[in-house]
Protein backbone atom coordinates (compact mmCIF):
# COMPACT_ATOMS: atom_id res chain seq x y z
CA UNK A 1 0.00 0.00 0.00
CA UNK A 2 1.14 3.63 -0.63
CA UNK A 3 1.85 5.60 1.96
CA UNK A 4 1.82 9.33 2.88
CA UNK A 5 4.76 11.21 4.50
CA UNK A 6 4.81 14.83 5.70
CA UNK A 7 8.22 16.76 5.51
CA UNK A 8 8.84 20.28 7.21
CA UNK A 9 12.22 22.15 5.47
CA UNK A 10 12.16 20.27 2.41
CA UNK A 11 13.40 23.01 1.07
CA UNK A 12 17.24 21.87 1.23
CA UNK A 13 19.61 19.61 2.89
CA UNK A 14 18.23 16.88 4.85
CA UNK A 15 14.28 17.56 4.13
CA UNK A 16 14.80 17.84 0.92
CA UNK A 17 17.47 14.58 0.49
CA UNK A 18 14.30 13.00 2.61
CA UNK A 19 11.62 13.72 -0.15
CA UNK A 20 13.32 12.85 -2.84
CA UNK A 21 13.95 9.29 -0.83
CA UNK A 22 10.45 8.46 -0.09
CA UNK A 23 9.53 9.64 -3.20
CA UNK A 24 11.55 7.72 -4.99
CA UNK A 25 10.54 4.45 -3.17
CA UNK A 26 6.54 4.97 -4.05
CA UNK A 27 5.71 6.99 -0.84
CA UNK A 28 3.74 10.02 -2.02
CA UNK A 29 5.42 13.37 0.05
CA UNK A 30 3.98 16.46 1.07
CA UNK A 31 7.24 18.52 0.56
CA UNK A 32 6.58 21.51 2.49
CA UNK A 33 8.57 25.00 3.49
CA UNK A 34 8.37 28.32 3.87
CA UNK A 35 9.00 29.65 0.47
CA UNK A 36 6.87 26.88 -2.19
CA UNK A 37 6.99 29.35 -5.34
CA UNK A 38 10.87 28.75 -5.60
CA UNK A 39 11.32 25.02 -5.43
CA UNK A 40 11.72 23.49 -8.83
CA UNK A 41 13.37 20.39 -8.98
CA UNK A 42 10.76 18.40 -6.02
CA UNK A 43 7.40 20.22 -8.10
CA UNK A 44 9.02 18.08 -10.66
CA UNK A 45 8.74 14.56 -9.01
CA UNK A 46 5.33 12.33 -9.22
CA UNK A 47 3.88 11.57 -5.99
CA UNK A 48 5.26 14.69 -4.55
CA UNK A 49 3.15 17.83 -3.25
CA UNK A 50 4.70 20.92 -2.65
CA UNK A 51 3.20 23.52 0.10
CA UNK A 52 4.04 25.87 2.40
CA UNK A 53 4.72 26.20 5.83
CA UNK A 54 6.44 27.64 8.31
CA UNK A 55 6.33 25.95 12.02
CA UNK A 56 6.37 29.25 13.52
CA UNK A 57 2.83 30.00 11.78
CA UNK A 58 -0.03 27.49 13.06
CA UNK A 59 -2.72 28.61 10.23
CA UNK A 60 0.45 27.08 7.84
CA UNK A 61 0.78 24.20 9.12
CA UNK A 62 -3.29 23.45 9.18
CA UNK A 63 -3.18 24.10 5.90
CA UNK A 64 -1.01 22.13 4.83
CA UNK A 65 -2.09 18.99 6.35
CA UNK A 66 -5.29 19.46 5.20
CA UNK A 67 -4.11 20.16 1.83
CA UNK A 68 -2.17 16.87 2.35
CA UNK A 69 -5.03 14.42 3.31
CA UNK A 70 -7.21 15.90 0.40
CA UNK A 71 -4.83 15.11 -2.03
CA UNK A 72 -3.49 11.86 -0.75
CA UNK A 73 -6.68 10.19 1.59
CA UNK A 74 -4.52 10.99 4.70
CA UNK A 75 -0.94 11.09 6.18
CA UNK A 76 1.08 8.10 7.79
CA UNK A 77 4.30 10.02 8.83
CA UNK A 78 5.79 13.29 9.56
CA UNK A 79 9.31 14.25 9.56
CA UNK A 80 10.38 17.19 11.69
CA UNK A 81 13.46 18.47 10.19
CA UNK A 82 13.31 22.31 9.79
CA UNK A 83 15.23 24.38 11.93
CA UNK A 84 18.87 26.08 12.32
CA UNK A 85 21.82 26.11 14.44
CA UNK A 86 22.43 29.73 16.41
CA UNK A 87 25.77 29.13 16.82
CA UNK A 88 28.45 31.40 18.46
CA UNK A 89 29.31 33.32 22.10
CA UNK A 90 25.97 32.86 24.08
CA UNK A 91 26.95 36.27 25.37
CA UNK A 92 27.14 37.84 21.94
CA UNK A 93 23.80 36.48 21.42
CA UNK A 94 20.58 38.51 21.31
CA UNK A 95 17.35 37.63 23.20
CA UNK A 96 15.58 38.00 20.37
CA UNK A 97 18.07 35.01 18.39
CA UNK A 98 17.79 33.18 21.63
CA UNK A 99 14.26 32.95 21.82
CA UNK A 100 14.34 32.50 17.93
CA UNK A 101 16.32 29.21 18.47
CA UNK A 102 13.70 27.57 20.46
CA UNK A 103 10.71 29.16 18.97
CA UNK A 104 12.09 27.78 15.67
CA UNK A 105 13.73 24.01 16.30
CA UNK A 106 11.93 23.21 19.65
CA UNK A 107 8.15 25.23 19.71
CA UNK A 108 7.84 24.26 15.73
CA UNK A 109 8.46 20.87 16.39
CA UNK A 110 5.48 20.74 19.14
CA UNK A 111 3.29 22.97 16.40
CA UNK A 112 4.03 20.32 13.67
CA UNK A 113 3.72 17.03 16.13
CA UNK A 114 0.61 19.08 18.00
CA UNK A 115 -1.06 19.64 14.27
CA UNK A 116 -0.86 15.99 12.97
CA UNK A 117 -1.69 14.14 16.43
CA UNK A 118 -5.76 14.65 15.82
CA UNK A 119 -5.28 13.21 12.12
CA UNK A 120 -3.41 10.23 13.79
CA UNK A 121 -5.41 9.02 16.53
CA UNK A 122 -8.75 9.19 14.04
CA UNK A 123 -6.53 6.94 11.88
CA UNK A 124 -5.57 4.83 14.92
CA UNK A 125 -1.92 4.90 13.77
CA UNK A 126 1.24 7.35 12.91
CA UNK A 127 5.02 7.82 12.55
CA UNK A 128 6.78 11.16 13.92
CA UNK A 129 10.26 11.47 13.21
CA UNK A 130 12.02 13.98 14.69
CA UNK A 131 15.53 15.31 13.31
CA UNK A 132 17.65 15.80 16.54
CA UNK A 133 21.13 16.06 16.24
CA UNK A 134 24.54 14.69 17.81
CA UNK A 135 24.53 17.73 19.43
CA UNK A 136 20.92 16.75 21.19
CA UNK A 137 23.17 13.87 23.35
CA UNK A 138 26.56 15.70 23.13
CA UNK A 139 27.88 19.15 23.79
CA UNK A 140 30.34 21.41 21.97
CA UNK A 141 30.94 25.10 22.89
CA UNK A 142 30.10 27.99 20.96
CA UNK A 143 26.54 25.59 20.75
CA UNK A 144 24.73 26.52 23.39
CA UNK A 145 21.86 27.64 22.32
CA UNK A 146 21.87 24.89 19.52
CA UNK A 147 22.47 21.55 22.19
CA UNK A 148 20.25 22.98 24.22
CA UNK A 149 17.38 23.11 21.79
CA UNK A 150 18.01 19.66 20.64
CA UNK A 151 18.28 18.09 24.01
CA UNK A 152 14.68 19.68 24.77
CA UNK A 153 13.70 17.97 21.36
CA UNK A 154 15.48 14.45 22.50
CA UNK A 155 13.47 14.68 26.23
CA UNK A 156 10.54 15.91 24.15
CA UNK A 157 10.19 12.73 22.01
CA UNK A 158 11.32 10.24 24.01
CA UNK A 159 8.43 11.31 26.71
CA UNK A 160 6.21 11.42 24.16
CA UNK A 161 6.73 8.41 22.95
CA UNK A 162 5.70 6.69 25.46
CA UNK A 163 2.90 8.49 25.73
CA UNK A 164 1.86 7.27 22.42
CA UNK A 165 2.52 3.99 22.58
CA UNK A 166 -0.89 2.74 23.70
CA UNK A 167 -2.26 4.89 20.78
CA UNK A 168 -0.21 2.87 17.57
CA UNK A 169 1.65 6.27 17.13
CA UNK A 170 5.45 6.05 16.99
CA UNK A 171 7.76 8.42 17.89
CA UNK A 172 11.35 8.32 16.48
CA UNK A 173 14.79 10.56 16.89
CA UNK A 174 17.39 10.86 14.05
CA UNK A 175 20.64 11.84 15.38
CA UNK A 176 23.20 13.32 12.35
CA UNK A 177 26.41 14.58 13.35
CA UNK A 178 27.74 17.21 11.06
CA UNK A 179 26.41 16.87 7.49
CA UNK A 180 27.19 18.28 4.54
CA UNK A 181 24.13 20.83 3.22
CA UNK A 182 23.61 24.81 4.40
CA UNK A 183 23.50 24.13 7.39
CA UNK A 184 27.42 23.55 7.65
CA UNK A 185 28.41 26.75 6.13
CA UNK A 186 26.24 29.06 8.21
CA UNK A 187 27.81 27.18 10.85
CA UNK A 188 31.45 28.29 9.61
CA UNK A 189 30.27 31.67 8.99
CA UNK A 190 29.42 32.71 12.27
CA UNK A 191 33.17 32.51 13.76
CA UNK A 192 33.66 35.94 13.11
CA UNK A 193 35.69 38.19 14.48
CA UNK A 194 33.74 40.58 16.64
CA UNK A 195 35.21 42.82 18.42
CA UNK A 196 33.21 43.89 21.10
CA UNK A 197 34.02 40.49 23.16
CA UNK A 198 38.05 40.48 22.32
CA UNK A 199 38.24 38.62 25.70
CA UNK A 200 36.83 35.57 24.65
CA UNK A 201 39.45 35.63 21.15
CA UNK A 202 41.42 32.95 22.80
CA UNK A 203 38.20 30.77 23.87
CA UNK A 204 36.33 31.01 20.19
CA UNK A 205 39.93 30.08 18.58
CA UNK A 206 40.65 26.89 20.61
CA UNK A 207 36.52 26.43 20.63
CA UNK A 208 36.32 26.67 16.75
CA UNK A 209 39.19 24.47 16.17
CA UNK A 210 37.70 21.71 18.52
CA UNK A 211 34.31 22.05 16.76
CA UNK A 212 36.46 22.65 13.33
CA UNK A 213 37.94 19.55 14.11
CA UNK A 214 34.66 17.55 15.23
CA UNK A 215 33.19 18.43 12.41
CA UNK A 216 35.50 18.06 9.74
CA UNK A 217 36.44 14.26 11.08
CA UNK A 218 33.40 12.72 9.37
CA UNK A 219 30.69 14.68 7.79
CA UNK A 220 28.39 12.53 6.11
CA UNK A 221 25.88 13.55 3.43
CA UNK A 222 22.24 14.54 3.01
CA UNK A 223 21.23 11.20 1.41
CA UNK A 224 23.09 9.22 4.27
CA UNK A 225 20.78 11.02 6.60
CA UNK A 226 17.77 10.43 4.16
CA UNK A 227 18.48 6.69 3.74
CA UNK A 228 18.14 6.32 7.90
CA UNK A 229 15.56 8.25 8.08
CA UNK A 230 13.72 5.67 5.51
CA UNK A 231 14.87 3.03 7.49
CA UNK A 232 14.09 4.22 10.57
CA UNK A 233 9.83 4.48 8.63
CA UNK A 234 10.17 1.25 7.42
CA UNK A 235 11.94 -1.23 9.65
CA UNK A 236 8.73 -1.59 11.80
CA UNK A 237 10.73 -1.80 14.87
CA UNK A 238 10.01 0.18 18.04
CA UNK A 239 13.43 2.30 18.18
CA UNK A 240 13.53 5.69 19.36
CA UNK A 241 17.12 6.59 18.62
CA UNK A 242 18.86 6.40 15.19
CA UNK A 243 22.52 7.35 15.05
CA UNK A 244 24.25 8.95 11.40
CA UNK A 245 27.65 9.40 11.35
CA UNK A 246 28.11 11.44 14.13
CA UNK A 247 30.85 8.47 16.50
CA UNK A 248 32.98 11.50 16.99
CA UNK A 249 30.71 13.30 19.33
CA UNK A 250 30.38 10.28 21.37
CA UNK A 251 34.10 10.25 21.89
CA UNK A 252 33.92 13.38 23.51
P1 LIG B 1 19.44 23.26 5.78
O1 LIG B 1 19.78 24.63 6.19
O2 LIG B 1 19.83 22.77 4.45
O3 LIG B 1 17.86 23.02 5.93
C1 LIG B 1 17.11 23.56 6.99
C2 LIG B 1 15.69 23.63 6.59
O4 LIG B 1 14.90 24.14 7.69
C3 LIG B 1 15.47 24.56 5.42
O5 LIG B 1 14.59 23.93 4.54
C4 LIG B 1 14.84 25.80 6.06
O6 LIG B 1 13.94 26.47 5.22
C5 LIG B 1 14.05 25.11 7.16
N1 LIG B 1 13.56 26.09 8.14
C6 LIG B 1 14.25 26.92 8.92
N2 LIG B 1 13.42 27.66 9.67
C7 LIG B 1 12.16 27.27 9.32
C8 LIG B 1 10.83 27.64 9.72
N3 LIG B 1 10.60 28.60 10.64
N4 LIG B 1 9.76 27.00 9.16
C9 LIG B 1 9.94 26.04 8.23
N5 LIG B 1 11.17 25.69 7.79
C10 LIG B 1 12.25 26.29 8.34
O7 LIG B 1 20.07 22.33 6.92
P2 LIG B 1 19.95 20.77 7.24
O8 LIG B 1 19.28 20.04 6.15
O9 LIG B 1 21.28 20.34 7.67
O10 LIG B 1 19.03 20.82 8.54
C11 LIG B 1 17.87 20.02 8.69
C12 LIG B 1 17.77 19.54 10.12
O11 LIG B 1 18.88 18.70 10.40
C13 LIG B 1 17.79 20.67 11.16
O12 LIG B 1 16.83 20.38 12.16
C14 LIG B 1 19.20 20.57 11.74
O13 LIG B 1 19.25 21.03 13.06
C15 LIG B 1 19.44 19.06 11.65
N6 LIG B 1 20.84 18.64 11.72
C16 LIG B 1 21.75 19.12 10.80
C17 LIG B 1 23.06 18.74 10.89
C18 LIG B 1 24.11 19.27 9.95
O14 LIG B 1 25.31 19.21 10.27
N7 LIG B 1 23.72 19.78 8.78
C19 LIG B 1 23.53 17.79 11.91
C20 LIG B 1 22.47 17.33 12.80
C21 LIG B 1 21.19 17.75 12.68
P3 LIG B 1 14.31 27.79 4.39
O15 LIG B 1 14.88 27.27 3.12
O16 LIG B 1 12.98 28.46 4.21
O17 LIG B 1 15.26 28.59 5.22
Amino acid sequence: MCKTILITGASSGIGKAAAKKFAGEGWNVIATMRKPEVEQELTRLENVFVTKLDVQQPDTIKQAINEGIARFGGIDAVINNAGYGQNGIFEAMTPAQIQQQFDVNVFGVMNVTRAILPHFRQQKAGLILTISSGAGRFTLPLLSMYCASKFALEGFSEALSFELAALNIRVKIIEPGGTTTNFSKVTQEQFAYNPELADYDAFTEAAGKLFRGMIAQRLVTADEVADVIYTAATDGTNTLRYVVGNDDFKKR
